[in-house]
């Protein structure tokens, strides 16, 4: 059965400060979206809202998932019901190794009895051979002194052991090479079916080459303002952002933003 995550009119914030203004989106499984945007209009805020981060505050609109209130649930329970955020920034967690983290989170997501250790860990393994991660990995903490391209290898392997419905994935591809991009993409394609879809958060049209979206989004000052195929991600990075200020008739943000090509100088 296809599941679907419908967003409306949401309003949030932090601190006092207002970000996502009335933002629309509606994602179903089997569907791959891509969000960009300038710095600052709100894409993180809106995964962690999305998660139910305890700093931000929402102020209006909604989120349904398959028509029940999202937003009420507690982020355990929404990890429970199947959405998993891939961070902009892993956190390191001294202590809990690899292994014994995602063992536990399988076992809370099928709470049927015992768990079949060997097939666990033949699991794990082939899923880390997948992300070209040393087998080494499943004793070592989690994501501590791994390096920035190890820590995104690390969120996509989660994703493909925990199977989410949805994966809200966070600027996954910033500030990785080459090899580690076409991995966390062959990661996400294999999830890629109608059990799964994604909102691929970004700025960069090179990892939509190898994760082709079915819908792209740009988001400016807290509201999704274009949506389009992936042509768009195209468009979009020939333009720059400055296109998106213009046409929202923002004239100093336009002049601040033609100086930030997007699409060039990844990191
Ligand atoms: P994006 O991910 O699109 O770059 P963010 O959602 O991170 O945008 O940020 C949106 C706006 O919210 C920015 O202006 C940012 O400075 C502000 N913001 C984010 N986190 C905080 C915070 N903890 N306190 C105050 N302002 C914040
Ligand atoms: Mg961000």
């Amino acid at each position: 059965m296809r599941r679907k995550l419908t967003i409306q009119g949401l309003e949030a914030g932090i601190e006092g400060k207002t970000i996502l203004r009335g933002l629309d989106l509606e994602i179903s499984t089997g569907e791959i979206h891509a969000l960009m945007g300038p710095n600052g209009s709100g894409k993180s805020t809106l995964a962690n809202v999305l998660m139910g981060h305890p700093s931000y505050a929402v102020t209006g609109g909604s989120v349904s998932l398959d028509g029940r209130d999202f937003l009420a649930l507690s982020p355990n329970e929404r990890a429970l019901l199947g959405i998993f955020l891939a961070f902009q920034y892993p956190v390191e967690i001294p202590g809990v190794t690899v292994g014994k983290f995602l063992k536990r989170a399988i076992e809370l997501r099928v709470p049927t009895g015992g768990m079949n250790v060997t097939a666990y860990v033949k699991r794990l393994r082939e899923a880390m051979d997948f992300m070209e991660m040393d087998q080494a990995f499943i004793n070592r903490y989690l994501n501590q002194g791994f390096s920035g391209g190890e820590k995104k290898r690390m969120e996509v392997l989660q994703m493909i052991m925990l199977e989410p419905s949805f994966a809200i994935m966070d600027e996954t591809d910033s500030g990785l090479d080459i090899d580690a991009l076409k991995v966390v993409a062959r990661g996400v394609n294999r999830l890629r079916g109608e059990g799964f879809g994604a909102l691929i958060i970004t700025h960069y049209r090179r990892i939509l080459e190898q994760i082709v979206p079915d819908k792209v989004h740009v988001m400016y000052k807290g509201r999704i303002v274009m949506s389009g195929g992936k042509e768009l991600a195209v468009e979009l990075e020939k333009r720059g952002y400055d296109w998106i200020a213009e046409i929202e008739g923002d004239r100093e943000a336009a002049k601040e933003t033609s100086r930030v090509a997007v699409g060039v100088g990844a990191s």
